[in-house]
């Protein structure tokens, strides 16, 4: 059994009911093979164990009562998994979903995605089973405050950062900073994605989806390509899947479908992502009322079918498993050439395995959605400097990025003899950082 293997195996037995941790595991440790083969030294200081134990698991009780006076108890989560590279890093989801394992394999992945960014930033995720939709902004508040009456002991601008994810925007960090800023007396920069009025950086809520689009734009340019009259399905209708969708048609695609949990529109025109914005944003309401405010579109209960909707490019923007390997095959049969993952592990193993044997270009979660930490690292470096930059400044600094990973990415995969294979390539690059970095610090 090779030392990935064997690696692997002892975290089956340590942690049989994690699947989505152990799914990330299993995908990273196996690509590391022959990285590992050529460094003998990350065998010798044991760097995979380390690597995959987080540093530290908090977590914590968090009671909150609603606008009924009734009293409600959730569980709230941060892991802090890895300091080798910079302070940890990574955002928090507020989602009924949540529990260790998603918070674990999220926090794995934000390592290596941090470190491929090439900025001084640890990996580190966080969240609670709490779910925000359908709650007052009172009700969000309180629980907000609740959730940082605890959080702000383990947090601040050096040691661990937290910023949004699923469930978390522009109005939860509003809430949680505003109480950290309380319980502290501090203004600093400990959460990114913070209103621009109080520190945020520009760029910041459009930066994982364009950066999802620039990394696309790179791999295609390198291939005479560009997304000019390119059909584009997006799923998702958040953060990540409303700016990737906005980039793309800025460039001159034509996206065509698009969903929210309940089910997805079909829109040949072009998604109208004034509309979009407008019920997801303002109103936090339903995807299906986009058909009836849109002469033409089609709206569709459920969200699988979205993959059957033939495009050049799919990105899929929501959530982990999204696209598995029966819609992945369907879209290669109808005929898709590029996929890029906006939202963190949504294709699923057979899904990757079918787009990777296909022959089509692959862009994963990893590299194609580090725009949002990385932009969240230059919010972070405009704090500490009491400085702040134009928008074009950030988005020529977030661009900059995401074509270095593009090359890292590229070089690292064909360097260890899998060129073209983007998954081997980010976790390779990212990797190599986080164990020699590991290695130069001792055992700790
Ligand atoms: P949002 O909460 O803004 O949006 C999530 C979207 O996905 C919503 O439209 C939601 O539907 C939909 N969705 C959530 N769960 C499901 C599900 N089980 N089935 C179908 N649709 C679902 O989150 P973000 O856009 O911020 O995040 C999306 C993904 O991108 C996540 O994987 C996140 O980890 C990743 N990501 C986000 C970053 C960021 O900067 N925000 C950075 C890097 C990665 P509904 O509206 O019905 O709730």
């Amino acid at each position: 059994m090779s030392y990935a293997e064997s690696v692997l195996a002892r975290l089956k037995e340590q942690n049989p009911h994690e699947p989505e941790f152990l799914q990330a595991a299993e995908e990273i440790l196996l690509s590391l093979r022959p990285v590992l083969l050529a460094h003998p030294e990350y065998e010798k200081n044991a760097i995979l164990e380390r690597f995959t134990e987080p540093e530290r698991v908090i977590l914590f009780r968090v009671p909150w009562a609603d606008d009924r006076g009734r009293i409600h108890i959730d569980r709230g989560y941060r892991v802090q998994f890895s300091s080798a590279v910079g302070p940890y890093k990574g955002g928090l989801r507020f989602h009924p979903s949540v529990d260790l394992s998603i918070v674990k394999f999220l926090g794995l992945e934000q390592v290596l995605k941090n470190s491929l960014t090439g900025l001084p930033i640890g990996g580190g995720k966080g969240g609670s089973s709490f779910d925000p939709k359908g709650k007052s902004d009172a009700e969000v508040m309180r629980f907000c405050q609740s959730f940082m009456t605890e959080l702000y002991r383990h947090i601040g601008p050096d040691t661990d950062v937290p910023a949004g994810d699923i469930g978390v925007g522009s109005r939860e960090i509003g809430y949680l900073f505003g109480m950290y800023k309380r319980l502290t007396g501090e203004h600093t920069g400990t959460l990114t994605g913070r209103g621009l009025s109080y520190g945020g950086s520009l760029v910041r809520t459009e930066a994982t989806g364009y950066g999802l689009i620039y990394l696309m734009e790179e791999a295609m340019r390198v291939r005479g390509d560009g997304f000019a009259g390119k059909t584009v399905v997006v799923s998702g209708a958040g953060n990540v899947a409303i700016y990737a969708a906005e980039k793309a048609q800025e460039l001159g695609a034509r996206v065509v479908a698009m969903y929210d949990s309940d089910g997805y529109i079909y829109d040949k025109n072009g998604v109208d992502l004034d509309v979009v914005k407008h019920i997801k944003e303002v109103e936090r309401g339903r995807l299906s009322t986009y058909a009836e405010r849109v002469r033409g579109a089609e709206y569709h209960a459920g969200c699988r079918g979205i993959w059957s909707v033939p495009c050049d490019i799919a990105l899929p923007c929501a959530t982990q498993n999204e696209l598995d390997g029966e819609s992945a095959k369907t879209l290669i049969r109808n005929g898709v050439r590029y996929v890029g993952e906006g939202a963190n592990m949504p294709t699923t193993p057979e899904g990757a395995e079918a787009f990777l044997k296909s022959g089509i270009v692959f862009l994963p979660a990893k590299a194609a959605n580090a725009g949002g930490v990385a932009t969240s690292a230059l919010e972070m470096a405009q704090s500490s400097g009491r400085l702040y930059w134009s928008f074009e400044e950030v988005d020529a600094r977030l661009k900059a990025v995401m074509h270095n990973i593009y090359r890292r990415i590229d070089e690292a995969a064909s360097e260890y003899g899998m060129a073209g294979n983007y998954i081997a390539g980010a976790n390779i690059a990212g990797f190599l950082k986080v164990a020699d970095a590991m290695l130069a610090q001792g055992l700790v």
